[in-house]
């Protein structure tokens, strides 16, 4: 099968192959690829985009395989697995800045920088891959000190869908790299990201706990709080979680204060303790690398859909109570709210694709179970999603497993969409990258 495709000298995986179940699977899905091609080389990706091309198949390209919505795989298409280019580099000691392929998990990012006590703020979880969630955001545990994962971002190498391997900064190909970070892999194949990193060696990291009971009160004091937190702190508030007991389930206030000052530190995390009935606090130093955690893998069968929203300020409050409520009652979804604000809005709002800085909060909503109880709660979802509505803005691409025109609507904005349009009709107009919340060449 590899001479089939002229130039290339990775590795392809077709269905009678050794590894085909295993490769056509990406973390939440299955498939039934025709192919899943494995570059080695930049070169390869090019034989590969040219061969995807020619052949017509749909496409589909693989980061770290964590898309909410299976964009990873496909039936009866290829897909671009990008695991094996994944190369990270400090390219600039001074500026702090690193080269990370484009198929890198961010589990391999901190590892790798641990020893050169530098950090990209990123996500939580070690698989999640460095491409799927920065080109459409990337909210970690530093988002509220120095913003997204796209935000860290100085340039980009692209393969695009004639093959070109073209670079993208603030001062080459300006608009590719606006429209790069924000607009997921709609215009090309990044096969390198550089980002400006971060001094960082231990932070104060941890959860505390409250009880379900102090949910409506604890929850709305958290989010007045981070307004004016300081910047180096960010939270996650989750509950309703099945595994921690469902409505009765404690609310878990996961935190991260980014510096390894005791006494700052405790500054900025004590009025957190003060909101309630403290149950359990695990705070403690950890180095940045052992912050992230290894994602549950959901088994073959089980599937995980995920809705998202962003709340701003004036809306916090009676979102915060639908929420609140919701998380109390028998079949609530889980719930995560994502504390936001800090350095995120103050990046000018046109400045990336990314297109929600202004809201204080991003909170996802996930149920998990076989596709009969998937169906079984969609009416209850759709009525508690039509009462959030009036008190909510857009989507966060990275948390949603739809992928209808109303959620590439809510991801992108009428403004968004239609500059996103026109990049893409520059560098992708026969929308061979459309295995994504797809923006249409204008
Ligand atoms: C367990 C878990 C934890 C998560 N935690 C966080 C978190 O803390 N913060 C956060 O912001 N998000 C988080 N997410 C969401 C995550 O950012 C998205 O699922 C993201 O799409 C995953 O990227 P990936 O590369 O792993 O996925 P993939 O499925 O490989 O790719 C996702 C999308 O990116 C495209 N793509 C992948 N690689 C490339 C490339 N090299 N060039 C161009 N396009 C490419 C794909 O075609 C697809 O459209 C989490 C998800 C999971 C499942």
């Amino acid at each position: 099968m590899s001479a089939v495709i002229e130039g290339f000298g990775g590795e392809i995986v077709g269905p009678d192959d050794p590894g085909y179940d295993a490769a056509s699977r990406t973390v939440l899905a299955g498939g039934t690829p025709a192919y899943v091609i494995r570059p080695a080389s930049v070169e390869d990706v090019q034989a590969a985009v040219r061969y995807a091309t020619a052949s017509g198949l749909p496409l589909a390209v693989r980061g770290g395989g964590h898309s909410f919505a299976a964009f990873g795989t496909n039936d009866g298409g290829l897909v671009i697995d990008l695991a094996g280019l994944a190369g990270i580099e400090v390219i600039d000691k001074d500026k702090h800045v690193v080269r990370v392929g484009g198929g890198a998990t961010w589990g391999q990012v901190a590892t790798a920088l641990q020893p050169h006590n530098l950090a990209i703020s990123s996500g939580d979880t070690k698989s999640v891959g460095v491409a799927g969630l920065t080109l459409t955001g990337g909210m970690g545990w530093k988002v509220r000190k120095y913003g997204l994962a796209l935000d860290q971002l100085v340039a980009v190498q692209v393969v695009t869908a004639a093959g070109a391997v073209v670079r993208a900064a603030a001062d080459e190909n300006a608009e590719l790299f606006w429209a790069i970070r924000g607009g997921g892999g709609n215009f090309g194949i990044v096969t390198a990201f550089e980002f400006a990193a971060h001094p960082t060696t231990d932070i104060f990291f941890g959860k505390i706990l409250f009880p379900a009971t102090e949910i409506a009160d604890v929850l709305p004091a958290w989010a007045d709080y981070m307004r004016t937190a300081p910047a180096g702190l960010t939270g996650i508030a989750s509950f309703a979680n099945p595994f921690l007991g469902g409505p009765q389930a404690p609310l878990q206030i996961e935190l991260a204060y980014d510096g390894d000052d005791a006494e700052l530190a405790a500054q900025a995390i004590d009025p957190i303790r003060a909101l309630g009935t403290v149950l359990a606090d695990d705070v403690t130093l950890t180095p940045y690398a052992e912050v992230l955690v290894d994602g549950a893998i959901p088994p073959p069968g089980i599937q995980l859909v995920t809705r998202s929203a962003f709340v701003d300020k004036d809306s916090v409050p009676e979102a915060l109570r639908i929420l609140a409520e919701t998380g109390t009652s028998q079949g609530s979804p889980i719930i995560a709210i994502r504390s936001v604000g800090g350095a995120v809005a103050e990046i000018a709002d046109d400045a990336t694709a990314y297109a929600y800085r202004q809201a204080e909060l991003m909170f996802a909503l996930t149920v998990i179970g076989p596709p009969p109880v998937i169906a079984a709660t969609r009416p209850a979802g759709q009525e508690l999603w039509d009462r959030l509505t009036p008190h909510t803005n857009g989507a966060y691409a990275n948390f949603l497993s739809d992928a209808e025109d109303a959620d590439v609507a809510a991801v992108y904005p009428a403004k968004t969409y239609e500059r996103l349009a026109a990049v893409k009709r520059e560098y992708d107009p026969e929308n061979v990258f459309a295995s994504n919340h797809n923006v249409r060449p204008a």
